[in-house]
C-alpha cells in the first residue's frame, strides 16, 4: 500500500462517512439559503424603487390634472358669464362695450350680454337670433346641429336643470313600472375630437360625417341632451322609448332626429337622443309635430356652417 492509495481511500472513507455527508448537504443547504435571502433583498428593493416612482408620477399627474382643471374652470366663467340658463330667453344685446369677461366676478353681474355679430346671416328669421362667445341661441334657445357650433372652449358639463327635469321624470316612469337612465350624458369638445378624427382615420371626412358630429357639433356638448338606456335601434320597440315619446314633452325634453324629419335635422331617427328645451317649448313641437330646425327656422348642413371650409381643410382629401 503506498501512500496515494492510501489517500484515496481515505477519501473514498470520508465520502462514504454518513456525518460527512450530513455536513456537506447542510453546508450546500446554507449556501442556497443564503443565496435566496440575497435575491429576495435585491427583489424587495427593487419593489420599493418601483413604488417610490409610481407614486411620484401619481403626484406629477395630480398637479399636472389640477393645473388643466383650474385653467378650465376660469374658462367656463368666462364663457357662461352671460349665460347661466342656456334656454333662458336672452333679449338684450348690449352692443355699446363689448368687454372683457375673464374675471368669475363678471359671471354674477348679470349685464355681460356681450354680442357678437352673428357669422349665420340668413338663419332664423322672424326669431330672434343673438351669438354670444361662440355660442347661438334662437328666441333663447340653444342652437347646436351642422350648421350652429360651440367654441371649443365650451366645456358645461350636464346641465343641472336638464339633470333635475330627468330625474323627475324618471321618478315618475319608475312608479309606472317604465326604467329611464343616462347611458351617454355631457361629452366634451376633446373627447368629440377624438372620436371624430378616429373615424376620420378609418374611412375619410365624408365616411366621419355619416357616422359622427364633427367637434363643436355635438349637441351631447351642450350639456342639454342625453341618450337614454340604449343607442342601439333596437331600443325603438321598447316600452321606454314608447314612454318617453308620450311623455317626455311634460318634463321639457324633445326626441331630438325623430323619423320623418331625417332630412331637416341632418341626422337619422334616435329614439334615445332627448334635448332638454323646456317645458313650454317642448309641448309646442310635440302638438304641432315640428323638430327644432323646423321651430326655430334654421338649417342643420354642414354646408351653411361658418367653419366648414377649415373643416374640409383640415380633414379633407
Ligand atoms: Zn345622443
Amino acid at each position: 500500500m503506498n501512500g496515494d492509495s492510501f489517500k484515496t481511500e481515505q477519501a473514498t472513507e470520508r465520502s462514504n462517512d454518513p456525518e460527512y455527508e450530513e455536513y456537506v448537504r447542510k453546508q450546500l443547504e446554507l449556501a442556497r439559503l443564503r443565496r435566496e435571502r440575497a435575491d429576495q433583498i435585491a427583489r424587495d428593493k427593487l419593489h420599493a424603487q418601483m413604488v417610490l416612482v409610481g407614486a411620484a408620477l401619481l403626484i406629477i399627474i395630480l398637479i399636472v390634472a389640477a393645473i388643466i382643471r383650474a385653467g378650465h374652470k376660469s374658462e367656463q366663467a368666462a364663457n357662461t358669464s352671460s349665460a347661466d340658463k342656456p334656454f333662458a330667453h336672452v333679449e338684450q344685446t348690449d352692443k355699446t362695450e363689448p368687454k372683457e369677461s375673464e374675471t368669475p366676478e363678471d359671471a354674477s353681474s348679470g349685464e355681460q350680454n356681450v354680442t357678437e355679430d352673428t357669422p349665420y346671416a340668413g338663419q332664423a328669421e322672424g326669431h330672434t337670433l343673438v351669438t354670444e362667445n361662440g355660442i347661438t341661441y334662437v328666441d333663447g334657445i340653444m342652437i347646436v346641429n351642422k350648421t350652429f357650433s360651440l367654441p371649443s372652449t365650451y366645456d358645461p358639463g350636464l346641465d343641472p336643470e336638464a339633470e333635475q327635469a330627468f330625474n323627475d321624470m324618471a321618478g315618475t316612469a319608475w312608479s309606472e313600472g317604465i326604467t329611464l337612465w343616462i347611458c351617454s350624458g355631457y361629452r366634451s369638445y376633446d373627447e368629440q375630437v377624438s372620436l371624430f378624427e378616429g373615424y376620420v382615420n378609418m374611412g375619410g371626412l365624408d365616411y366621419a360625417d355619416s357616422v359622427s358630429a364633427r367637434p363643436g357639433h355635438s349637441e351631447h356638448q351642450s350639456g342639454l341632451c342625453m341618450d337614454i338606456n340604449s343607442t342601439d335601434f333596437s331600443f325603438e320597440y321598447t316600452a321606454e322609448a314608447a314612454w318617453l315619446a308620450e311623455h317626455c314633452a311634460e318634463y321639457g325634453f324633445i326626441i331630438r332626429f325623430p323619423r320623418g324629419k331625417e332630412s331637416i335635422t341632418g341626422y337619422t331617427y334616435e329614439p334615445w337622443h332627448l334635448r332638454y328645451v323646456g317645458v313650454e317649448a317642448a309641448q309646442v313641437m310635440k302638438a304641432q309635430d315640428l323638430c327644432l330646425e323646423e321651430y326655430l327656422g334654421v338649417t342643420s348642413d354642414y354646408a351653411d356652417a361658418p367653419n366648414n371650409d377649415e373643416f374640409i381643410e383640415k380633414y379633407g382629401t
